[in-house]
């Protein structure tokens, strides 16, 4: 008995500080107002898991979401308002995702969601149900009550393209696809939305 309280008192500190670097890193990969991933969690997953992920066979669905008319919502209520309904975004992303998904905050108020081995299917219904379930939210603020919308725009990994970040970018370019065709929509990546315009490079 000795010996182990020896051997547990001299590895104490060691285990504390292993304990305490973890919590570190969790803190460094998330993002502080909505609890959801950040961009360096993205970056990390990209390089050191999706390599073998890739040599598997797992396929992904990357979604890009974007809150509607959102820049009204802070010059119209504040920014604490606005805040706030990031964080009811992305508790109603995360009551609707499954445990093949996760989700990062991209950048303010826009996200990704990346779906494991998805069907055709299933993406569209995933990206549905977060579109239809924020649309229902009912803010009340200052006596005044509003609803805010979502819209998505969706690829598939590997199929539409095998490089990861050009991927992100076919999601983003479906996104604008759908704020430029009404807003309140979810857009599936399609190759002739490249003919439009100046995407023609990617
Ligand atoms: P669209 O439908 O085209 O997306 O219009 P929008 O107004 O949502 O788009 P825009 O990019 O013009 O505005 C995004 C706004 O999001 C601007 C910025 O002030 C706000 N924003 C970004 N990050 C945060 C945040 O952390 N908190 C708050 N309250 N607002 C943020
Ligand atoms: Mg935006
Ligand atoms: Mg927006």
């Amino acid at each position: 008995i000795g010996i182990i309280k020896k051997y547990l008192e001299e590895t104490k500190p060691i285990l504390e500080s292993k304990i305490l670097m973890e919590a570190l890193r969790q803190k460094n990969l998330t993002d502080a107002l909505t609890g959801l991933f950040n961009r360096k969690y993205l970056d990390e997953f990209i390089d050191k898991k999706l390599p073998n992920e890739v040599k598997n066979g797992t396929t992904y669905a990357i979604m890009f979401l974007d809150i509607d008319y959102f820049k009204m919502v802070n010059d119209t209520y504040g920014h604490d308002v606005g805040d706030d309904i990031l964080r009811k975004l992305a508790h109603t992303m995360k009551q609707t995702i499954g445990e093949n998904e996760f989700i990062v905050r991209y950048g303010g108020e826009e996200f990704l969601i990346l779906m494991k081995n998805p069907t055709q299917e299933s993406a569209y219904d995933l990206a549905h149900k977060i579109n239809q379930e924020f649309s229902k939210i009912v803010f009340n603020y200052g006596g005044e009550s509003f609803k805010k919308t979502v819209s998505i725009g969706y690829s598939f990994f590997p199929s539409d393209t095998d490089q990861i970040y050009k991927c992100i970018k076919y999601a983003d370019i479906s996104l604008y696809e759908a704020k430029a065709t009404g807003r309140n929509k979810v857009v599936k990546f399609d190759k002739d939305i490249l003919k439009s315009g100046d995407k023609l490079d990617y």
